[in-house]
């Protein structure tokens, strides 16, 4: 049995039919952890719905109305890279249920894991990436809501920098900053809309992306590492590793929300990184320390993951759970020592 509890549902498949996208990798993830004995069916915890006005905490009811209604044009399906349908929908308001859901355990267990979620390119006017409802920031300003948090962090570490949630938690970011970049010259300036006093800051957002893909207008994330092409275990591991402190110096989040993309793996389609599962493993294990070695509630989102051969990107997410656990495990054991 885990150290804590993974969200999921049967219903997040997502009926857009041959696609890049597998649809069905949160099955296959499922039955993988059940199979290898990593979790059992106990484990598991069923997600509602996300409501309307959950939704249009973030989102436009302009949007919300078009997606409830089917009004969406021929060019926002198009720029959603996604068929639209009822059903669709239906999916990504479970998914952004379970992400709310995974925000409320892990504010009560110390983490959490949505089996699904983490579409981070998703604007409140529009979809976009295969993205339609951003369910990160849409758990953030549920949790807010709600009265069980102020402040939030993400740490989006898809392969592709997290616009959607950049732009959305823009107002409250006052100073953008770049971090590594070897060349990020496009990056430079920060929107007007972003400068707003750093005291009302209230989520801190962070991406660790390829520079040089998609979306090619990146808005300014608190902290945006911009990585070459063909970057390496060792050298991301590192940048992680900085961003990770600086950010957690800059800001005392009262809850992370960890967009586990396994689309940084060198075999992905998608992606221009050069990552190995092991070093994806490693990735998480140190986003996972993070939080843990400060006590700050952290719930995981999957996102993207699009290697050649599905399998592999089924491995790089039951591998978030594992390392999770090896984490979570190790911390409850050191609580009960002595000091
Ligand atoms: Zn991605």
């Amino acid at each position: 049995m885990l150290p804590f509890k993974l969200v999921y549902s049967e219903k997040y498949f997502l009926p857009i039919g041959e696609h890049v996208f597998r649809a069905d990798k949160y099955r296959l993830i499922r039955e993988r952890l059940l199979q290898q004995t990593a979790a059992d069916p106990s484990d598991f915890v069923l997600p509602a719905p996300a409501s309307e006005s959950d939704v249009m905490l973030v989102h436009s009811p302009h949007y919300v109305n078009k997606l409830m209604e089917g009004g969406l044009s021929a060019r926002e399906e198009l720029q959603m890279e996604i068929p639209y349908s009822p059903q669709v929908v239906d999916a990504f308001l479970l998914h952004t249920g379970g992400s709310i859901l995974a925000a409320e355990r892990a504010l009560e267990d110390g983490i959490c894991m949505n089996i699904g979620g983490g579409f981070h390119h998703a604007f409140p006017d529009h979809g976009e990436g295969f993205c339609m409802m951003n369910d990160i920031a849409i758990a953030i300003r549920v949790m807010q809501k709600r009265g069980r948090i102020r402040r939030a962090m993400t740490i989006d570490c898809d392969v592709h920098q997290g616009n959607g949630t950049a732009f959305i938690f823009g107002n409250s970011n006052p100073k953008p900053s770049m971090l590594p970049s070897t060349s990020a010259p496009t990056l430079g300036a920060a929107p007007a809309s972003n400068k707003v006093p750093s005291a009302s800051r209230d989520v801190f957002t962070m991406s660790l992306h390829q520079e040089n893909n998609y979306p090619y207008v990146k808005p300014a994330s608190t902290i945006d590492v911009n990585l070459p092409d063909g970057c390496g275990d060792t050298e991301y591991l590192g940048w992680l590793d900085n961003a990770l402190s600086s950010a957690l110096r800059q800001f005392e989040p009262e809850l992370i929300s960890y967009v586990a993309g396994a689309d940084p793996f060198s075999q992905d389609q998608l992606g221009g990184l050069n990552l190995t599962i092991e070093g994806l493993k490693q990735r998480d294990e140190l986003v996972f320390r993070a939080a843990r070695a400060r006590d700050v509630p952290i719930m995981t989102t999957y996102a993207g993951g699009y290697a050649t051969h599905v399998e592999d990107t089924v491995t790089i997410h039951c591998n978030t759970v594992l390392a999770a656990a090896g984490v979570y495990r190790t911390a409850s054991v050191e609580r009960n020592e002595p000091a």
